[in-house]
């Protein structure tokens, strides 16, 4: 840190970050490799030198895991990398997920003192070098703490299950995931792209959570396997639900039955979890068609938008009704996109999928919009320019406009409440549902979200069930 005679030198701080260095963008867009390479360990403690150490540091009130950032960050700059270990995962059980992944420009990042005046200090790329440290040197278990003899059930392996599994492994709680698909990770593992997440960095993070002791059953459908009755009548004393947010929208315009028009989730399940990309040698095909045109513009749309780049299609576009500052993707996916070609068309809507008389998909009928009032996301709201329709001639469609809550899970719970976007209604602060001994949080809580948002939830649900498994007489619901 530069302070001197007690005061701080901020001349001597670089007021840039360092940058990350990254795949050429004409290379990637051929490739499934991983695009961002990582830092050096000389890169990463000359940036672990711009952190400031706040007394009050700020970048953990940006983190909803509470991450102790400046403390790891000091441990890496003074060369502890197991401390810098144990300070990051003490809080954070997938730290290389969220340095791949988490929009830390908007959190830890966000919050950063140095921010006033220069570039914030590049805190997801610290946790991913540190995290990414540790599995070359081979992931370190901690000690859990002494068996509780409580038995809980999590349902999902996605983000939010895996965070609450592993805490309360941790706390010495028995834990049993059930996971639906024949792999753990949730959309880590079946939506974001082995080039922003390698799913073998997944798959060790997953391994960390079980070597805690948390029991996996993949290929367990709830809702069908078992209900959730069943289950708490099976001996669990709690039971949490992280199923996620993976059930496809669509836009009700006409066309959309035509062969060539592809959900987001189903291209990128196909594509990463099937491993399509690598077809013959693995066995799902995943349709690819000269002429492209994505759907939305958020990161599920500038994933499908880049899959189908390196599976060869000639031409992709993003078709979005909003302004190019609305977009909800991570400014440096939207980046990231578009440098490895793909158009970005904004105020933009399709009214209507063209087809041929044999059925398949010859073109996308568009319209311009303008910005209005916000709505009641805030966001100005998308209005029609009236004549001015246009068509396109596209071979292929992936819609990305967002995906609610699979209602399965909710087979034979009609007493578990339920929003009106299909969300399960669970209180925010602890994720008590109003079923007594049913906690949910993540993406089926909140609608699609945020790896990190998930995570926060997984932890404070752990929190509560453990505090609730040592005194069941508290009371459960209380109102708001
Ligand atoms: P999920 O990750 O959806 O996990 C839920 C798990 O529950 C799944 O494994 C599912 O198979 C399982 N399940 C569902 N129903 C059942 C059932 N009935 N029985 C048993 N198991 C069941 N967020 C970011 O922060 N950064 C990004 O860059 C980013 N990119 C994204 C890209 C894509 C393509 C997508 C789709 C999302 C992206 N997100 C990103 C959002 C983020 O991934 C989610 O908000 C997060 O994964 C939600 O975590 P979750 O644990 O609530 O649910």
């Amino acid at each position: 840190m530069h302070v001197e005679g007690g005061q701080l030198n901020m001349a001597k701080i670089k007021p840039e970050r360092h940058s990350m260095p990254r795949q050429e963008a004409q290379v990637r867009r051929h490739n499934f490799n991983e695009v961002a390479l990582g830092y050096t360990m000389e890169t990463a403690m000359a940036e672990a030198e711009r952190c400031l150490q706040c007394k009050k540091p700020t970048c953990i009130d940006g983190c909803p895991v509470q991450v102790r950032i400046p403390e790891f960050i000091l441990a890496l700059r003074d060369g502890d990398m197991w401390g810098a270990v144990e300070a990051l995962k003490d809080k954070n059980n997938l730290p290389a997920v969220c340095g791949r992944v988490c929009p830390q420009e908007t959190q830890c990042e966000e919050t950063c003192v140095l921010r006033k005046k220069f570039e914030s200090v590049a805190i997801g790329r610290l946790e991913r070098f540190v995290a990414d440290w540790e599995m070359e040197q081979g992931v370190r278990t901690p000690e859990v703490a002494p068996s509780t003899g409580k038995r809980v059930a999590v349902i999902g392996a996605g983000p939010a299950g895996l965070t609450c599994a592993g805490d309360l492994a941790k706390m010495g709680h028995a834990v049993t995931i059930f996971e639906s698909l024949h792999a753990p990770g949730g959309v880590l593992m079946y939506g974001i792209p082995e080039f922003r997440l390698p799913k073998a960095v997944v798959g060790t993070e997953v391994d960390y959570v079980r070597s805690l002791g948390v029991e996996l059953k993949l290929d367990a459908v709830i809702g069908k396997l078992h209900t959730i009755d069943e289950i708490l009548a099976s001996d669990y004393d709690a039971v949490f639900l992280g199923t996620g947010a993976g059930l496809p929208m669509f836009m009700n315009i006409p066309g959309e039955n035509y062969n060539g028009v592809y959900s987001a989730n189903e291209f990128l399940t196909r594509t990463n979890l099937m491993k399509a990309y690598r077809f013959p040698e693995y066995d799902t095909p995943v349709m690819i068609r000269p002429r492209v045109s994505v759907v939305g513009a958020g990161n599920v749309a500038m994933d499908s938008a880049r899959c189908a780049l390196r599976l060869g299609a000639e031409e992709v576009r993003i078709v979005y009704r909003r302004a190019r500052e609305q977009a909800p993707a991570r400014l440096e996916e939207l980046e990231n996109a578009e440098e490895e070609g793909v158009i970005l068309n904004f105020l933009t809507s399709p009214v209507e999928i063209l087809g041929t008389d044999d059925g398949w998909v010859r073109g996308i009928r568009l319209q311009k919009q303008e910005l209005g009032e916000p709505d009641a996301s805030g966001r100005a709201r998308p209005m029609p320019i009236p004549g001015s329709e246009y068509e396109l001639e596209v071979d292929m469609v992936i819609m990305a406009i967002g995906t609610r809550p699979n209602p399965l899970v909710f087979t034979d719970a009609p007493d578990l409440e339920r929003g009106r976007r299909g969300t399960a209604v669970a209180k925010l602060d602890t994720g008590r549902t109003k079923k007594q001994r049913i906690w949910a949080g993540g993406d089926i809580v909140t609608g699609a979200a945020t790896v990190i948002s998930a995570m926060g939830a997984g932890k404070r649900a752990a929190a509560d069930i453990d505090a609730y498994l040592k005194d069941p007489d508290q009371p459960w619901w209380v109102e708001d």
